[in-house]
């Protein structure tokens, strides 16, 4: 039998991962990641909140009933915990009030945006699904259809010689706004920001069906992966597994060519 796919719960403060993901940060996190069964982890900075052992939960942190949302996340462990057959959680998005909030404190005028980019708001998913590990080895989250389509993707081209990587899949808002936070902490502005970083909220890796593709030896992100015949095959086969280049040249958002960016669409949702 099939091992159970990974899944991680997702709230908008903070991440339940499964036991055995996460690289422990020293000899104290090492002893307790290696027995947990989940880590709660804080998504604007990293940081481990909490991890469930066998005999109950265990806070990291001095002030964790103080810890923003972790009401919610406990009690959609302990839903999770419950459940007999440890069922995939349910599909369905997070709402996105939280971030409307935040990117009106960073000065960030969302319609505005949305008008001159044609770009929406993308909201992050309530579960995602291990797809594998990434080039560096860290893990690779996507929604379950993206993950499987991914690994029968990656499966068809090693067939035809062909070495799919990926280099980056989900990320969060919080993971977006952090960047924007230091930035503007260093006295940029958010339109200098802007120029070199998406906007939080609208980058399509937040709904966890878009990924960034490479090939041994080619460096993440660069036009130069059109040249490879990984991105050859992409061209002729993505398709097949519903993975479609978002951002061809000359697109109508006005964002860079970026031949490396694939993401999963149902069939016949364009
Ligand atoms: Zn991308």
């Amino acid at each position: 039998m099939r091992n159970a796919p990974h899944h991680l719960l997702n709230t908008p403060d903070i991440e339940i991962w499964p036991g055995g993901l996460l690289r422990a940060r020293s000899n104290h996190d090492a002893r307790l990641l290696a027995r947990a069964s989940h880590v709660l982890r804080r998504k604007s900075d990293g940081r481990y909140l909490a991890v469930q052992l066998p005999r109950g939960l265990m806070p990291l942190i001095t002030r964790l009933p103080e810890e923003p949302g972790i009401e919610l996340a406990l009690n959609l462990l302990d839903a999770h915990l419950s459940q007999p057959s440890r069922m995939p959680p349910p599909n369905g998005e997070l709402p996105l009030a939280q971030l409307q909030q935040r990117l009106d404190q960073l000065g960030l005028d969302s319609s505005e945006y949305s008008e001159q980019t044609g770009l929406p708001l993308v909201a992050e998913p309530a579960h995602l699904q291990l797809a594998g590990f990434d080039r560096y080895r860290r893990p690779l989250w996507l929604t379950g259809n993206a993950a499987r389509s991914w690994q029968r993707m990656q499966h068809a081209a090693a067939i035809d010689d062909i070495a799919l990587d990926a280099i980056s899949g989900y990320r969060s808002h919080d993971y977006q706004l952090g960047i924007f936070e230091r930035k503007r902490a260093r006295g940029l502005s958010v339109a200098d920001i802007l120029t070199v970083n998406a906007a939080p909220g609208y980058s399509e890796h937040h709904g966890g069906n878009a990924l960034d593709i490479s090939t041994p030896g080619e460096p993440p992100a660069e036009e130069s992966f059109e040249h490879t015949a990984a991105f050859d095959w992409l061209q002729r086969r993505a398709g097949d597994f519903h993975f479609h280049m978002s951002y061809p040249r000359d697109n109508p958002h006005g964002i860079v060519y970026e031949p490396w960016h694939w993401c999963w669409r149902p069939a016949g949702s364009f």
